[in-house]
């Protein structure tokens, strides 16, 4: 059998693996210690366990998932990885840096199932899922390469997180565990396009987990001409397990809308979104369009301001994401695309 990511392992397993092999179970606790108190990448780091436990491990597991292949570090300290997967599958995972916090942005799936007409990441739709040890070494690569545990974690990369549920609870469980890498539940964000189901699920798990919509527009008719049908839900049921969302846990949610100047940064999309948002106690993140479709960009600087105002003017929480951040983080899938096609530009979004 070829060597299985260790990660993956439910930890009931991992002991009777132990105890199959005749080693003491209470070297579990130490194998955890090394992988998320640690960030190892090998087995040979794990120095505490005696030789013939570390060769087992190695014949039968892996310890890491991920192998850089491209590295770019901005000014501000902003990194971002393109990881090629066991199979030859690339993913990609930004650190971002602020002075008072780390976030680091993971992808879930290798390309995307809802393809939404705007987005890099779900031109070639769904390649596969990723599984929990490749979710959550994203994370400790960041760890590894700051040497300090992350502070905050936003699922915001590549692919649709709620349609990878299984796979994602399971790394979120490993992120958050108290004896693994601890962070807080208050520090994770979920970004979704909208999948009603999972909304539903995850409100029913009861996590501390942040919830954001990716809403972007105000009817199901404008919504429809950014998300195809086939993965696409009604608003009006979006809404709906949004308001379940957060009476099940508390939370308040965030509605994500991307500015693609002349389709969804009028006047009266303004105020139709300040009146949703006020009905459902939510927060409005406004991110002005990164151009990596042609077809769309960001409407000038005075449009977003103007926008962003008249929200507050009606009485709206907003936001409105930092450019630099921004650039990187929603270009998920730029380099990833860049690679399979070398014709791409390395920034579409230069200017
Ligand atoms: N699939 C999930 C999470 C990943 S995308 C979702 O759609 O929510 C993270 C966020 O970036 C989403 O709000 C998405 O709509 C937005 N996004 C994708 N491409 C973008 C672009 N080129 N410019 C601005 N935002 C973009
Ligand atoms: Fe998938 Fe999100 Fe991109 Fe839509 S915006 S294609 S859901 S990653």
């Amino acid at each position: 059998m070829p060597p299985r990511l260790i990660k993956n392992l439910p930890e009931s397993e991992l002991t009777a693996w132990l105890q199959a092999g005749g080693h003491a179970v209470f070297r579990l606790k130490q194998i955890r210690q090394w992988l998320y108190g640690r960030w190892v990448l090998r087995f040979a780091e794990m120095t505490n366990l005696p030789a013939a436990l570390r060769q087992a491990l190695v014949a039968d597991f892996l310890a890491f998932s991920l192998d850089p292949v491209e590295t770019q570090e901005a000014d501000d300290g902003t990194v971002k990885w393109l990881f090629r997967l066991a199979d030859g599958e690339s993913i990609e995972t930004v650190l971002i840096h602020a002075p008072e916090r780390q976030t680091v942005c993971i992808s879930t799936q290798v390309g995307c199932p809802v393809r939404c007409t705007f987005c890099a990441s779900g031109r070639d739709g769904l390649i596969r899922n990723l599984e929990p040890a490749e979710i959550v070494d994203q994370v400790i690569a960041a760890c590894r390469h700051r040497q300090q545990r992350v502070d905050n974690i936003v699922v915001m990369g590549m692919g649709e997180p709620l349609l990878n549920l299984d796979n994602l609870v399971a790394a979120l469980d490993l992120i958050c565990g108290a004896e693994h890498l601890g962070i807080g539940a208050r520090h994770i964000t979920i970004s979704t396009s909208g999948i009603v189901p999972g909304i539903r699920y995850l409100a029913e798990l009861r996590r501390q987990w942040h919830l954001a919509i990716s809403l972007h527009a105000l009817t199901d008719e404008q919504r429809g001409r950014l998300i195809p049908p086939h993965h696409r839900y009604p608003l009006a049921e979006i809404l709906d397990a949004c308001r379940y969302y957060r009476d099940c846990t508390g939370r308040i949610v965030t509605l994500e809308y991307a500015l693609m100047a002349g389709d969804n940064d009028s006047d009266a999309d303004a105020t139709e979104l300040a009146t949703l948002a006020r009905h459902l106690d939510a927060k409005v993140n406004l991110i002005p369009y990164n151009a990596v479709v042609q077809h769309y960009r960001a409407p000038d600087e005075r449009r977003v301001r103007a926008f962003e105002e008249r929200l507050r003017s009606l009485g709206a929480k907003v936001t409105l994401r930092q450019r630099k951040g921004d650039r990187i983080q929603a270009a998920c899938g730029q380099l990833r695309r860049r690679r399979l096609d070398p014709a791409q530009p390395a920034d579409p979004a230069s200017d």
